[in-house]
């Protein structure tokens, strides 16, 4: 079980049985790196490495460290003269060392304000509580008092602290037979350490993690079929969200045929159609694209709108978008048309307003105005689409027929992410 995948020396991949420092364990590709890396500096850290546990629980507890910093630093505004909830004292204790105070969750006021230190010696001792009973371990992402859950730097904080935690509480087996509630716990522990890293934009590292975390899965619960195909896709939108768009297009079609293949809930098939068929646009590949939004869209059309019209929205816009880059003039002024009453829809359920509207109506005045296909381009953050897209905006009024209009000074606009996909699907599954 290691996250620590990487050379010391050059942070090269390693392969899963490394060279390693007979003392401390730090693992390296070979001698070379090993002996160099030691007169750098290691061996005047080999010791205090070997006392903190090892080369695997020393980077953990690194990386808590680091993460601790940033989520104090994002909360001090917040905390300010505030006292922790579980100790009772502010920044300043009695008998420990001092440390800022953190809260990043639905708590106002003077609730929820706590040190991290107290939250992690509350979710250990709890999860030592309840093992064998029925093993939660929610508090190491969940506050306590509200309910719901951390975010921001202080949920990556508390997943390294968990991660760091599991690493503490698991024996090196010689067996290497794996007691089930250390399965499960590391389990939890990628699993929320993903989350937290997702939530701080550390696509990078959530990577690294999660393929860990498959791996892991994979080997030790190799039935759970939804997680495996969960952390896939939370994987391929990583890569994504990285622009290493093949890979997160290889990887989409990965999970969208294996929700295909397990006869998944007809919502994963649509979601994961959805999510491939912006692989697929991002990396210009509009025939492909169609078939399959052309394929989806009655099963779309179908489906309750449990979570909201949002889905049904954002699919139908793209299948508008699809159309539009793939027909010839007819068809294209289909899905012209097309588009406009998705628009029309959108400004019905959710307001002029609302951030997926804006985006339709983006997607509207691109096609109109023939951006696309084109160079690259951006949203929203370009002050002249604004612009464009305000003239749009004001001439469309409150009118429940859209009309178009010319689009004065109008730039180039391509590349359209659309909105993130859905919560279940783009975050990492976290207990
Ligand atoms: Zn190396
Ligand atoms: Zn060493
Ligand atoms: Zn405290
Ligand atoms: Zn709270």
């Amino acid at each position: 079980m290691q996250l620590l995948t990487t050379c010391a020396g050059c942070a090269a991949p390693l392969a899963p049985v490394a060279k390693q420092c007979s003392r401390c364990k730090t693992r390296y590709c070979g001698s070379a790196c090993q002996i160099r890396h030691w007169e750098e500096g290691h061996k005047d850290l080999c010791k205090q490495i070997k006392r903190g546990g090892g080369a695997e629980r020393y980077f953990a507890s690194q990386k808590y460290e680091e993460a601790k910093t940033e989520a104090v630093e994002e909360c001090a505004e917040d905390t300010k003269g505030q006292t922790c909830y579980i100790c009772m004292e502010g920044v300043q204790r009695r008998h420990a060392p001092d440390e800022g105070l953190v809260r990043r969750c639905a708590c106002r006021g003077t609730a929820g304000v706590a040190h991290l230190s107290c939250l992690i010696r509350m979710a250990s001792v709890r999860e030592n509580d309840d093992i064998g009973v029925r093993g939660t371990w929610c508090q190491w992402h969940t506050c306590h008092t509200c309910k719901s859950k951390f975010h921001g730097g202080m949920a990556c904080a508390l997943g390294w602290a968990f991660w760091k935690h599991s690493l503490d509480e698991t024996k090196d087996d010689p067996t290497d037979v794996v007691p089930a509630a250390t399965i499960t716990r590391i389990d939890r522990a990628l699993g929320t350490l993903c989350g937290g890293l997702f939530e701080k934009g550390r696509h990078e590292d959530l990577i690294a993690v999660g393929k860990v975390h498959l791996e892991w899965v994979q080997r030790y619960k190799p039935d759970d079929r939804v997680g495996i195909i969960r952390i896939r896709s939370n994987l391929a939108s990583c890569h994504g969200s990285l622009g290493q768009h093949e890979l997160a297009l290889d990887m989409g079609r990965d999970v969208y045929a294996m929700h295909v293949f397990n006869q998944s809930p007809m919502d994963e098939i649509c979601h994961a159609a959805y999510t491939l068929a912006q692989h697929l646009v991002e990396a210009e590949k509009y025939d492909e694209a169609r078939l399959l939004v052309q394929e989806r869209l009655p099963d779309v059309m179908k489906l309750e709108h449990t979570e909201g019209p949002e889905f049904n929205l954002q699919f139908r816009r793209l299948t508008g978008l699809i159309e539009y880059l793939t027909g010839d003039d007819a068809q294209k002024a289909k899905a012209v048309d097309f588009l406009k009453k998705v628009l029309e829809s959108s400004c019905q359920h959710l307001g002029e307003g609302h951030p997926l509207t804006l985006t339709i109506q983006h997607t509207l005045v691109g096609v109109v105005n023939g951006y696309y296909p084109g160079d690259e381009g951006n949203r929203s953050s370009d002050g002249e689409f604004t612009s464009a897209l305000g003239t749009y905006v004001k001439h469309m009024g409150k009118a429940p027929n859209v009309e178009l209009v010319e689009v004065q000074n109008p730039v180039q606009i391509t590349r359209d992410a659309g909105p993130a996909p859905r919560d279940r699907s783009s975050r990492p599954a976290r207990e």
